[in-house]
């Protein structure tokens, strides 16, 4: 089998319509678009068949083409795949493509055959190999969510992914619906961990309304994920310590869509004078939101309004302003 006809194969056991083969070249790389995450997406898939490594039967491995074919990420964002398609379902098989750029030796992707019928059977299995190289085997159905964790540098949680494939079904039914459902769960679920991450990294991973890190925060959607239309941008998001998320989410507080001033709710400001513990939290909090300093990463004030109209009566103690 030609490694276009390779791509080919990874891309229909998908059955991702969002993926397209835009450029076949010689698969080496073959240039696929993920409609789903961004038009101008574009992946440089490098593919080869993973087989058996005679010098360790509790190995397998794949291999670059030959000495003079780096990985290339002249024409979009490389990826490293190695498919195992001897039985069905198919799996891949990831390993780090970014550090083999322009590398002109001959390579092998050393895997730990053990791992081929976890991923089978639970949905993606992940191992560490003898050089430290972190691997992952999933099934076709996760190529769209891998792709969409890639380009926002995020690994693939696998044993999230075990947990949807026995949620949809995957590991027993093994249908087409269970296909479907499973797939439609991961791109969710990586479309939610690289929202969160992206918002995080527009704020240094400080809380905008108290300034506190330490691995505490969470990007927050503005105008909620739940409502028609929300989108996924980090100018719908803000990154918020977990007290502040919730006392946002319980439209406590609330923060001016043209100023960023803080606004609390005049209930807690009064409980405060006779809770000291309420007091310091609300003396940690800024008087106006510490925003991104890229205009294009700031809360955009259309989906503060629209958060405000959404949840409409929750918000009269703003009155008229
Ligand atoms: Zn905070």
């Amino acid at each position: 089998m030609s490694k276009v006809d390779m791509v080919r194969r990874a891309l229909e056991a998908s059955h991702a319509v969002e993926l397209v083969l835009l450029e076949e070249r010689y698969g080496w790389p073959s240039i696929v678009g993920n409609n789903a995450i961004d038009a101008g997406a574009r992946f440089a898939i490098h593919i080869a068949p993973v087989g058996d490594f005679h010098r360790n039967p509790n190995e397998m491995r794949f291999q670059n083409p030959g000495s003079n074919r780096p990985v290339s990420d002249d024409d979009g964002i490389p990826v490293l795949l190695g498919i195992e398609d001897s039985e069905e379902p198919i799996l891949l098989v990831a390993a780090d493509a970014q550090s083999r750029v322009g590398r002109t030796t001959r390579f092998s992707v050393r895997i730990e055959k053990s791992m081929i019928p976890k991923a089978r059977q639970e949905g993606a299995a992940v191992f560490t190999n003898g050089s430290g190289e972190r691997i992952t085997a999933f099934r076709a159905e996760f190529l769209p969510s891998f792709l969409a964790a890639t380009a926002a540098g995020y690994e693939l949680p696998a044993t999230r992914l075990n947990e949807i494939s026995d949620a949809s079904g995957l590991r027993d039914e093994n249908t087409d619906a269970a296909a479907e459902r499973a797939r439609r769960a991961a791109s969710i679920l990586i479309r939610d961990q690289t929202f969160g991450a992206k918002v995080r990294d527009a704020y240094g991973h400080r809380c905008a309304m108290c300034g506190l890190a330490a691995g505490l925060t969470v990007g927050a959607h503005i105008y909620p994920a739940s409502a028609p239309g929300s989108p996924y941008t980090t100018d719908n998001g803000v990154c918020l310590c977990e007290n502040h998320h919730r006392a946002y989410d319980a439209f406590k507080i609330w923060f001016d869509p043209a100023t960023f001033e803080i606004r609390v709710h005049p209930d807690v400001i009064a409980e405060a004078g006779g809770d000291p513990y309420l007091k310091a939290f609300l003396d940690v909090t800024f008087d106006t939101l510490k925003v991104p300093t890229d205009p294009a990463k700031k809360p955009s004030a259309q989906y503060v309004n629209q958060r405000r109209q959404y949840f409409d009566k929750d918000y009269d103690w703003l009155g008229n302003t």
